[in-house]
């Protein structure tokens, strides 16, 4: 009693877009296999940089210290 297996699923894995069957305890379905999660991953943290910048990049707006004036006292 009270034995907790990992059982094998069979998911669809977004980042290869294949299907993969693996052991997974219960719960969610993973969204990427083994070997894809890690490039998935990598390839999100990208997109996430990637919009941050642009956002970044956006119009002035804020105050900008000039550059060159040492403080002084
Ligand atoms: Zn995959």
């Amino acid at each position: 009693m009270g034995t907790r297996q990992k059982n094998p699923i069979t998911f669809w894995c977004e980042h290869g877009s294949h299907e993969v069957t693996e052991e997974h305890g219960p719960g969610q379905a993973p969204r990427y296999c083994a070997a894809h999660h890690t490039e998935a991953q990598r390839a999100l943290n990208a997109l996430r940089v990637k919009a941050h910048r642009k956002r970044q990049k956006g119009p002035r707006t804020g105050f900008e210290r000039p550059p060159g004036r040492p403080r002084k006292g």
